[in-house]
């Protein structure tokens, strides 16, 4: 039975130095008004330049983020290569707009395909569409969309004018660039999903991209946040669909990183949250969702993505019981950088295929990314008390305080 409480495996990647960093970092963490004021208050200060990049540089981003540059990436992915642990590389520029950084954004997500074709451990790369797409015309067309066209591919581009079609026509041919150059290179896509106002064009077009990409083997993946009352069933549709259109399903199962902001904004425009009721239903639907993945490993590839130490768990289990091998080659774990490294390196000891999310990118590009990161540390109950905790029982067994 796997444990995930050995610290010594957990943190043997790391420095008694770098472990009291990570223990500061997860105590200020903690502190909640701290994160609420400092989430609020670094982007304003990054853009006004005031001098807290060297601040920022050492602490969670060092912590969370794998280098400003995709050679710095190397590495942490050395590193990590040494426990069998694989990465997925994730250009973490986000929220910039304009066609021309959404054309660099996209050269960027080839070049990182053609550097990880290079590395024995780096098997997939991660995108979010709106790395490339505005957020505006996404929104344009979720609005047009019903609750099928998601699921079945369709993008209804009527409610566009002239010079939006052609807009959307290089989001496509960008995306297009992209899986060529993954399924050329033999590295996986992962789609990330995002806010529920944009998604319906997201999980279409990454439908698209699934049919056209993954006839033989998977290069295009799909994101499934179960923290939406909807997406068990949309897990299954898509499965069906991929059946009825002779694709194989890529699936990556995630809870969802934007909870606030949806309860936010249903409650604002008044319609019903999108959103689970409490945490015990979107741990059942995530549970389920594993069950079913597993269940139906001849037709899809899934991806655990989750530092929920139960679900994890529950995955290898539930491979154990189907006599399955921990190694399976259609069932991948995968956990952030610098999160949950108990998860990740206890699996990669029992055999299990297993990476840690490395992203990558300028610092006052990675902000988004790195707020969310620390909201998610302070507002999920027990997450960060959890790190603290694995971290200062290495701490006390190395002999150090
Ligand atoms: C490799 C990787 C890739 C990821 N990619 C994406 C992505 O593409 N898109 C995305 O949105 N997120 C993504 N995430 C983040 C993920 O969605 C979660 O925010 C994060 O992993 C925390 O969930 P957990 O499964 O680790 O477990 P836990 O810590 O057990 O669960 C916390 C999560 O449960 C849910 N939750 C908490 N409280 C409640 C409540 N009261 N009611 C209902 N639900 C609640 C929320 O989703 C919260 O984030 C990714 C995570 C990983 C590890």
């Amino acid at each position: 039975m796997i444990s995930f409480d050995n610290t010594e495996l957990a943190f043997a990647y790391k420095t008694d130095k770098e472990l009291r960093k990570a223990k500061f970092l997860f105590s200020l963490m903690g502190i909640g008004w701290l994160v609420k004021s400092g989430t609020r208050l670094t982007p304003w200060a990054i853009k006004n330049h005031f001098p807290i990049n060297g601040i920022i540089r050492n602490t969670i981003f060092k912590q969370f983020v794998g280098g400003e540059a995709l050679p710095e990436t190397a590495k942490v992915a050395d590193r990590l290569a040494q426990y069998n642990v694989q990465v997925i590389l994730d250009y973490g520029v986000e929220g910039k707009e304009g066609e021309e950084n959404f054309n660099h954004a996209a050269d960027e997500f080839v070049k990182v395909i053609q550097y990880a074709a290079t590395q024995p451990n780096i098997t997939f790369m991660s995108i979010k569409l709106t790395g490339f797409a505005r957020f505006g015309l996404l929104e344009k067309l979720d609005a047009a969309a019903d609750n099928k066209s998601g699921v079945e591919g369709r993008i209804n581009t009527d409610v566009l004018n002239a010079g939006e079609k052609e807009e959307w026509q290089r989001v496509v041919n960008r995306l297009i660039k992209i899986c060529e150059a993954a399924q050329r290179n033999n590295v996986g896509v992962l789609v990330d999903a995002e806010e529920t106002w944009i998604q319906d064009p997201v999980d279409a077009l990454t439908m698209q991209m699934m049919e056209k990409y993954n006839a033989t083997k998977v290069v295009v993946y799909n994101t499934i946040q179960l923290y939406r009352h909807d997406r068990l069933q949309f897990l299954k549709e898509s499965l069906a669909e991929a059946q009825k259109k002779n694709f194989i399903l890529g699936a990556k199962l995630v809870r969802g990183a934007y909870m606030e902001k949806e309860r936010k904004r249903a409650a604002e425009k008044k319609y019903p949250s999108p959103i689970q009721p409490d945490k015990e239903s979107t741990d059942k639907d995530y549970n389920a969702a594993l069950e079913f993945c597993i269940e139906h490993l001849d037709k899809l590839f899934v991806i655990v993505a989750s530092h929920n130490e139960y679900s994890n768990l529950y995955a290898t289990q539930l491979l154990q019981q189907k006599n399955f091998p921990l190694n399976h080659s259609r069932v991948h774990f995968s956990q952030l950088l610098g999160m949950s490294d108990n998860i990740t390196f206890n699996l990669a000891k029992a055999g299990c295929s297993v990476s840690k999310y490395l992203p990558f990118g300028p610092l006052k590009d990675v902000i988004p990314y790195l707020m969310r990161r620390a909201q998610e540390n302070s507002s999920v109950s027990g997450q960060t008390g959890r790190e603290l905790q694995l971290i200062k029982k290495e701490l006390k067994r190395r002999g150090r305080k």
